[in-house]
């Protein structure tokens, strides 16, 4: 019996022993290869996939620390793969569940970053603004780096270009793991290019390429070169250009990263049309379309079409070059509407963020009051209702100084009525509410004939006193309920609320006559203005804003083709465009 029982004894110490070593085992390789994974993500992405692959299969060995871990790493490949609704649960987790603070800090900016990337941006910079609170107390370096890289990122996304700057030189600063001339160069050089700040190759820009290049970061070496391909191209060195991209061009293919292809294509596309290659243009541009971001508007993307187009129209192939400008204008107007969607996100967010901290400030010196009133302390209380009183004139004023702001930055300068971005919102909203009514609107574009002619004969101030009587004498047969815009130029937007076809129409062709009636006599210009009109009904086009104006947009561009000064709707149901030009001139042929 003894010895049976010393035998399992030394079994289960055996046992124990051997799981022991196992575990260390397993969870020794594991740390490495999650650390490994996490230093190859952006300079080898097979190596890292492969890595993914083998964690993935030892996860039921991995402590709840390292599967954290591993989740983020999982969340970060979905990200790269351009799956960002599939990340963001996954980051979420981990930036809410992780013990690890550090990490709960990198999952909660890539959770920034891909809400950027899914243009979800009200939420990234909601999220940006607690990231960036939480930078302070993160020591650790590859942390740091993430975080400051968003936020260049981001500000670089909605333009704020000093504060893009001001982020990367941060990164070139602390110049973590000697990654910070590479990452924060990247940020830096696309700030500098975009605030038309780079105007000529330095040394410093070909540093940052080097830097990249020697710690294997082949996609932001090639990134910062796209700045140096712009400013050859800019600069009028077009075959310089095609040579320098085409140097790169096979490393930029094996990336497989649709924004980084879609970017050189569309450059090559550029700097081959500008030297007279039709051909490589063309080629490069379709590229461009095709290897692209899929499923989002993308500058490159609408580049290309632009060119497509005009390289139709070169050929003289018109039909192809009526179809590549439609994709144009369609890509262009989504492209511009992301674009705007992005500075109204942060606009927003920095006005709650700030309404936010006054009512705190607020709140908190009411309790301070309340204390020292226990304390009877009658000096600091006079000291602090005057504080309180401060801070309440300052909150009265900051949202006075808002609303001044937010009034200012919904309306056009000239024209007084609303701008492109207060449209597009508010024709949304419009758009909502017609749909839950289940109520008809029709959607209008407007755009004056030959105005180009006007500024060149008449001077540019004539064409703004045009362009503003142009508006005054529509907007006095505009009904309450109706929105009333300027897209840009010399083009409008309108939406007419529980309004039908028919009737959209007439009261089109009653502004095309009011505008008719407008001239600038003042500027020695005798001859009438007209302009021409494109009509999307929601009864045919659904209540998405964005393929009623495309419809519209197709509407308008059939208006000018036949002859402008005529109003035209888009009929899908008949299969083709049904022109009042046409109808006019039938009635006139037959009176
Ligand atoms: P189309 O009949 O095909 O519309 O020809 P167009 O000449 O009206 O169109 P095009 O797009 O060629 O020219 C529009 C011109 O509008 C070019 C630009 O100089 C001018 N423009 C844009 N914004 C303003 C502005 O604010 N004031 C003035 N005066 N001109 C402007
Ligand atoms: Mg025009
Ligand atoms: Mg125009």
């Amino acid at each position: 019996m003894p010895a049976s029982r010393g035998l399992r004894g030394g079994l289960f110490l055996f046992c124990w022993l051997l799981s022991t070593v196992l575990s260390a085992q397993s969870a020794e390789p594991a740390a490495e290869l999650l650390r490994r994974a996490d230093q190859i993500k952006t300079s080898d992405h097979a190596g890292f996939v492969s890595l993914l692959g083998k964690l993935d299969r030892q996860s039921e060995a991995l402590s709840e620390k390292q599967r954290h871990y591993l989740r983020y790493l999982q969340g970060w490949k979905h990200v790269y793969d351009g799956k960002y609704e599939a990340s963001i649960p996954l980051l979420q987790d981990v930036a809410t569940e992780s013990s690890d603070p550090t990490l709960r800090f990198r999952a909660g900016t890539t959770v920034v970053n891909v809400l950027a990337l899914a243009t979800r941006y009200k939420e990234a910079f909601s999220k940006l603004s607690g990231v960036l609170d939480l930078l302070p107390s993160i020591p650790d370096g590859t942390a740091r780096e993430q975080g400051l890289g968003v936020a260049a990122y981001l500000y670089n996304q909605v333009g704020e270009y000093e504060l893009g700057l001001r982020y990367a030189s941060r990164l070139i600063e602390e110049n973590w793991a000697g990654r910070g001339t590479c990452n924060g160069g990247q940020l830096k050089f696309e700030a500098l290019y975009k605030s038309g700040k780079l105007t000529e190759i330095t040394d410093e820009l070909i540093d940052a390429v080097d830097s990249c290049e020697q710690i294997g970061e082949t996609i932001y070496a090639n990134q910062i070169r796209t700045y140096i391909a712009h400013l050859h191209i800019d600069q009028g060195r077009f075959g310089t250009a095609v040579k320098f991209l085409n140097e790169h061009y096979g490393e930029v293919l094996e990336s497989r990263y649709p924004h980084l292809t879609a970017e050189y294509d569309s450059l090559l596309a550029a700097a081959y049309h500008r030297s007279g290659n039709p051909n490589m243009a063309r080629r490069h541009a379709l590229s461009a379309i095709e290897n692209g971001v899929q499923e989002q508007h993308t500058a490159p993307g609408v580049a290309a079409y632009k060119l497509l187009y005009e390289l139709a129209q070169e050929r003289g192939d018109f039909k192809l070059a009526l179809n590549y400008q439609t994709k144009y204008m369609i890509a262009s107007r989504a492209y511009l509407d992301d674009v705007s969607a992005r500075q109204i996100a942060y606009e927003k967010v920095k006005h709650e963020i700030l309404a936010n901290q006054l009512q705190i400030d607020a709140l908190n010196k009411q309790n301070e009051i309340l204390q020292l009133e226990r304390e009877n302390n009658r000096l600091y209380i006079a000291l602090l209702v005057s504080i309180l009183a401060f801070i309440a004139l300052w909150a009265y004023k900051t949202k006075r100084l808002q609303m001044h702001f937010m009034r200012l930055s919904q309306k056009d300068g000239l024209t007084g009525i609303a701008n492109r971005p207060h449209f597009i919102d508010r024709a949304g909203q419009l758009l909502e509410l017609g749909r839950k009514n289940e109520q008809e609107l029709c959607v209008v574009l407007c755009d004056l004939d030959y105005f180009k002619a006007i500024n060149d004969r008449y001077g540019h101030a004539a064409g703004d006193f045009v362009l503003k009587k142009a508006v005054d004498v529509c907007q006095s047969q505009m009904r309450p309920q109706d929105l009333f815009g300027r897209f840009g130029g010399e083009e409008f937007g309108i939406v007419l609320a529980g309004c039908e076809l028919d009737v959209a129409r007439q009261r089109c062709d009653q502004l095309r006559a009011a505008i008719e009636s407008v001239t600038a006599v003042e500027f020695g210009m005798h001859s009438n203005v007209t302009a021409s009109f494109g009509i999307a009904s929601t009864k045919i086009s659904g209540y998405e804003l964005r393929m009623l104006l495309a419809h519209a947009d197709s509407a308008l561009y059939q208006a000018k083709r036949e002859g402008r000064n005529c109003v035209v709707a888009y009929d899908l149901k008949r299969g083709s465009i049904e022109s009042l030009a046409e109808r006019t001139e039938q009635q006139a042929g037959a009176a």
